[in-house]
């Protein structure tokens, strides 16, 4: 059996959103079995708890934002990336603002956290949704798609019209040891162009060189350049398993994506679970034992039990 994973214990944040700019402090806490990860803004008096599912997800602009008006929280897909990533299925989230904090624009702070914390196993097997039928969704010339596939697979391209992004490709194998190493350091990124447009529109109040790649038009202006040569594609493939986590379960299933964001990631994760037929909810146990093995962590995250 693969056992369903949470936190080892509790453990406190703290941080800038990248779009509000203001300082929020994020607990997270451990949760029991079938729990999922849930939301819960202390800072607004009674405010109703937020469970982090497709069909939760308000704006997609710029961010994933759970929750609609007041009561929301922005920019939760690079943590909730994470927590897929390390195969944790349940934490119980508290924080004192509307964004999670954007630490340095990747998720490397969240897995040094969670390395601290410690991840532990809980007496009950994870659940994986196993892709049945290919749903495709499509926007003007850019699209994704979910087809069958014994494990998760994402097959990711961007395109700029920029000279050091033009088309950037990537076929990403999930394992949490692969994640760990190949995406979960890659940072968001922008263009210079874009900033103040975004500015007005009220976002990346607290973007800066220390959480995002910015290229002006020709350059990174990064002084530290890229962590990777390809760090944006990898940092569109950590969006993208942040995005479909919200499917709420491990996932059996092939990925591709062509120039996609948050929208379109929303967009699939909600025909998916409306189509009928088109995946099934099976026990781990079910699966092949490669497939389970894809779930292994490296020593520095190896589960205790709960
Ligand atoms: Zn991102």
């Amino acid at each position: 059996m693969l056992n369903q994973r949470t936190i080892a214990k509790k453990i406190s944040v703290t941080g800038i959103g990248i779009h509000s700019g203001k300082k929020v402090t994020l607990n997270l806490n451990p949760a029991p079995a079938d729990f999922g990860i849930q939301f819960k803004r202390t800072d607004l008096e009674g405010a109703e708890i937020l469970v982090a599912t497709a069909e939760k997800v308000g704006t997609t602009e710029n961010n994933t934002t759970l929750g609609n008006g007041a009561n929301s929280v922005h920019t939760v897909e690079h943590l909730l990336s994470v927590l897929y990533g390390i195969g944790i299925n349940n934490v119980y989230c508290e924080i004192d603002g509307p964004e999670v904090p954007i630490m340095d624009g990747s998720g490397a702070s969240f897995v040094f956290l969670l390395k601290e914390t410690g991840v532990a196993n809980l007496n009950k097997s994870k659940k994986f949704l196993v892709v049945l039928k290919t749903i495709k969704v499509e926007v003007g010339d850019k699209w994704v798609k979910i087809e069958p596939s014994s494990r998760l697979v994402i097959d990711s391209t961007i395109v700029f019209a920029h000279p050091l992004i033009k088309t950037q490709r990537k076929i990403f194998e999930f394992s949490c040891e692969n994640f760990i190493e190949e995406i979960s350091r890659a940072r968001t990124f922008g263009l210079l162009r874009d900033v103040d447009h975004l500015k007005q529109k009220g976002l990346i109040k607290g973007g800066s060189l220390d959480n995002a790649v910015v290229l002006d038009d020709y350059k990174v202006l990064n002084p530290e350049g890229l962590r990777f040569a390809d760090e944006l594609i990898r940092h569109k493939i950590l969006d993208t398993i942040g995005d479909i986590s919200l499917l709420g379960y491990e996932i059996a299933g092939k990925i591709t994506t062509y120039k996609s964001g948050h929208n379109l990631h929303n967009l699939l994760c909600r025909k998916l679970l409306q189509e009928e037929g088109a995946y099934e909810i099976v026990s781990s146990n079910a699966l092949d034992r490669h497939i389970l093995q894809t779930f292994e962590l490296p020593q520095s995250l190896s589960p205790s039990f709960y």
